[in-house]
């Protein structure tokens, strides 16, 4: 299975592709993690992202191309896999193609989680997750059951993304309008495009991105 989840920062994207990952048993590759995977480790790329990354803009599409060129390579990848914020740019989307012709990869589906942008700078400002196993949490919708304890590990220690303070939500916003959703009508215009709502609940969206999965054929039983 070779999906790609579109959608605006806050759509849902990683909450639903770890999902998937764990129903499916093919690798969620989020671009977003890995980027923050290399700045935490001070590698060339991390130190070249990480302002870009603040300022909620895009990396560069050399780097993001190559990056994923690797990554889909791996083993894990053997049964498939969702891509979580890949491809963002036009050229971004020109160049997976490319990549899953050399592998002799069909690509499913592209679904779009769709959502109201009002409500995104709520959803997306009020993130944070366990320091130790990156469980999500929300200020306001899912607070760990005993305040101040995560639920999965029991660390009492909690991060927040730079990049999800308002301001910079905003600019990840006009990003994501001007630079990827010129990728839907790119994916429409191959039949590959499908749209869900992302504004229902977690489960009622992930029922939604099955019966698209069921139309296809590559729905689990
Ligand atoms: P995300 O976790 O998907 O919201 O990504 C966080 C940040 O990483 C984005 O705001 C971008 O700065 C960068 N990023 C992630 N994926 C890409 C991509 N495919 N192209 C360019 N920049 C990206």
């Amino acid at each position: 299975m070779e999906l790609i989840l579109l959608g605006p920062p806050g759509a849902g994207k990683g909450t639903q592709s770890k999902l998937l990952e764990t129903r499916y048993g093919v690798a969620q590759i989020s671009t977003g993690d890995m980027l923050r995977a290399e700045v935490k480790a001070g590698t060339p790329i991390g130190l070249e992202a990480k302002s870009i990354m603040d300022a909620g803009k895009l990396v560069s599409d050399d780097i993001l191309i190559r990056m994923i060129g690797e990554r889909i390579k791996r083993p894990d990848c053997a049964k498939g896999f969702i891509l979580d914020g890949f491809p963002r740019t036009v050229p971004q989307a020109e160049a997976l193609d490319k990549l899953l012709h050399e592998q002799a990869v069909d690509l499913d589906a592209v679904i779009e989680l769709k959502v109201d942008e009002a409500i995104l700078v709520e959803r997306i400002s009020g993130r944070f997750s366990c320091a130790k196993c990156g469980a999500g949490y929300h200020d306001t919708f899912k607070q760990p059951k005993v305040k101040g304890v995560c639920d999965v590990c029991g660390s009492t220690a909690f991060t927040r993304r730079p990049d999800d303070k308002a301001e910079t939500v905003h600019a990840r916003l006009e990003a994501y309008n001007a630079q990827t959703a010129p990728i839907l009508p790119y994916y429409n215009a191959r039949k590959r495009l499908f749209t869900v709502d992302g504004m229902a609940e977690m489960d009622e969206v992930e029922a939604q991105i099955e019966e698209v999965l069921r139309g296809l054929g590559v729905a689990a039983a």
